[in-house]
C-alpha cells in the first residue's frame, strides 16, 4: 500500500507544481501584457498630443517669447506646431503698450485743451495778443530786461483758439499746396497747438522783422539774448533742432513753464 501510494504522491507532487506554475504565470503574463499595452498607448498618446499642452501653457503663463517657441518646436517638429507657434507672434506684435501713448499725437503734435479767454491777460497795448497771467507777467519782465540791453522782443502770436489754428493749418496748407505731413512740420493741426494753452508765444526781433517766424530768426540779436536769458523767466524753446516730436526747428516759438499748471501741461506723461 505504502509503495503504491508514494509514487502517486510523487506524481501528484510533480503534477501539482506544473499546475500551480501555470496558474501563477498566466495572470503575470496577462498583467505584463496589459501593462505593456497601457504603456504603449500612453507613450503613443503623449507622442501625438504632447505638443499641444506645452505650447498652450507656455503661451498662457509666460510671454510668448523665443524660448517658448524653441521649447514647442523641440517637443515636436511636426507641421501641426507651425500654426500654433505662429499664434503668439501676432500677439507680441500687437501687445507693446508704450505705443498707446504715441497714439495721442497727430503728426508729431500733442493735443492741448483750449484755455478760456477769460483766463487770459493782454501782452500788447491793443490787447490783440494774450497769455495766461503768470506767463504774461514773466513775458513783460523779460521784454523790459531785453529792452534795457537794446534788444526789442516783439510778440508776434500768443494765444490762438481752434478756429485761428484751423485757418493757419489748413488755409496755409492749401495756399502752399502742402500735404498734411509737410504742413505739420511747421504748424500744429487745430486742437494740437501749444498756442491753445495760453503759455506759448512767438517772438520776433524788432530790429530784424524780415526774420519773423523764419529759421533766420536764430541769427538775430534777439534770439541770442533769449538763448542766454529766457530761462530766467521760465521761457524755453518748444521745438529745438532735432526735437523728439519731429517738428521743424522753431527758434521763434517759446513756451512758459514757470508754474505747476504749465509744467503739467507740457511735461506730464499722457496715457
Ligand atoms: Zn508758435
Amino acid at each position: 500500500m505504502d509503495e503504491i501510494e508514494i509514487p502517486e504522491a510523487i506524481r501528484e507532487d510533480v503534477e501539482l507544481p506544473k499546475q500551480s506554475w501555470l496558474a501563477l504565470a498566466m495572470p503575470i503574463i496577462v498583467v505584463m501584457a496589459l501593462c505593456l499595452s497601457v504603456v504603449g498607448l500612453v507613450s503613443l498618446w503623449l507622442f501625438i498630443f504632447q505638443g499641444n499642452p506645452i505650447s498652450e501653457t507656455t503661451s498662457d503663463s509666460t510671454d510668448p517669447n523665443a524660448e517658448s517657441k524653441i521649447i514647442s518646436s523641440q517637443a515636436q517638429p511636426k507641421p501641426q506646431l507651425k500654426p500654433q507657434a505662429s499664434v503668439p507672434t501676432p500677439i507680441t506684435e500687437s501687445e507693446p503698450v508704450p505705443e498707446k501713448t504715441s497714439k495721442k499725437d497727430l503728426l508729431g503734435h500733442l493735443p492741448y485743451d483750449v484755455v478760456s479767454t477769460s483766463e487770459l491777460t493782454a501782452i500788447t497795448a491793443d490787447g490783440s495778443l494774450k497769455l495766461r497771467p503768470a506767463a504774461a507777467n514773466k513775458f513783460r519782465q523779460m521784454q523790459a530786461a531785453a529792452k534795457a540791453e537794446g534788444i526789442t522782443l516783439v510778440p508776434l502770436s500768443a494765444f490762438r483758439d481752434d478756429q485761428a489754428q484751423e485757418k493757419l493749418f489748413f488755409g496755409v496748407k492749401e495756399q502752399r499746396g502742402q500735404n498734411a505731413t509737410k504742413r505739420a512740420k511747421v504748424s500744429a493741426p487745430p486742437g494740437y497747438s501749444e498756442h491753445h494753452t495760453g503759455y506759448a508765444v512767438d517772438i520776433g526781433d524788432g530790429n530784424a522783422p524780415a526774420t519773423n517766424v523764419e529759421v533766420e530768426f536764430a541769427d538775430t540779436a534777439a534770439f541770442r539774448w533769449l538763448e542766454q536769458n529766457a530761462l530766467k523767466y521760465s521761457f524755453e524753446l518748444s521745438f529745438p533742432p532735432d526735437n523728439k516730436q519731429g517738428v521743424s526747428y522753431e527758434p521763434w516759438h517759446w513756451r512758459f513753464v514757470g508754474d505747476r499748471n504749465s509744467l503739467e501741461t507740457f511735461y506730464k506723461v499722457r496715457n
